[in-house]
């Protein structure tokens, strides 16, 4: 016999399976398998096991290089993996679109998102999916590939991210201080050899 499903009072909380906690049912996501509808893992343990495991897949693939063959799912393509992106929350750690495609729809998104944001700009708070506070629209950098505009996370968090990011990437960043170093030697010597001719031009009249 098919029961119709009842979704538990609202003031009612649940006890999460991972820490015990017993928490606010906003705090669990709806779930389709269980008796209550709910995850048996408040959506903080949700959310550090998706970490976990995002971290154990990319430590796992980060030194291997990446062959074989995968479908892309759009075009249907089998390509090489050198023509996937690196996706760490995929098992085998590509993508499920070709790069070609990832690109396509990229645009189409991009340009559907900003029509209709010529049409409604977005106004009002947005919570950050990693602090989890909501603030003004105001406090997240502009992204037109999403739907309200914004980014995901607040211009704070956006900026922790990135900093961290750069930690862990220290060669990225060395290659990059060097570059800049480079160009700002080249800048100097620029306006040196300037400063001689300029020097020099005026001695000579
Ligand atoms: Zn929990
Ligand atoms: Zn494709
Ligand atoms: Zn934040």
């Amino acid at each position: 016999m098919l029961e119709k499903p009842t979704l538990p009072h609202v003031s009612e909380s649940k006890t999460c399976r991972n820490c015990r906690l017993q928490k606010p049912l906003t705090e669990f996501t709806v779930h389709k398998d269980t008796k209550d509808r709910l995850s048996n893992h408040c959506r903080l343990c949700q959310k550090k096991r998706r970490r976990q495991s995002y971290a154990r897949n990319r430590t796992r693939l980060a030194e291997k290089l990446l062959t074989g063959t995968k479908r892309c799912r759009q075009c249907g393509e089998i390509k090489s993996a050198q023509e996937f992106h690196r996706n760490y929350a995929n098992l085998e750690g590509l993508h499920n679109l070709c790069k070609t495609c990832r690109r396509a729809s990229d645009r189409r998104r991009f340009e559907k998102n900003e029509r209709s944001l010529a049409d409604n700009p977005p106004t009002g708070k947005k919570v950050c999916a990693k602090c989890e506070e909501e603030t003004e629209l105001t406090n997240f950098y502009v992204d037109r590939t999403k739907k309200d505009g914004r980014k995901t996370y607040c211009k704070q968090c956006s900026n922790t991210q990135k900093k961290k990011w750069l930690q862990n990437n220290p060669g990225n960043l060395g290659r990059q201080r060097e570059r800049l170093a480079l160009r700002r030697k080249q800048q100097q010597q620029h306006s040196i050899a300037d400063l001689i001719l300029a020097y020099a031009g005026s001695t000579t009249k």
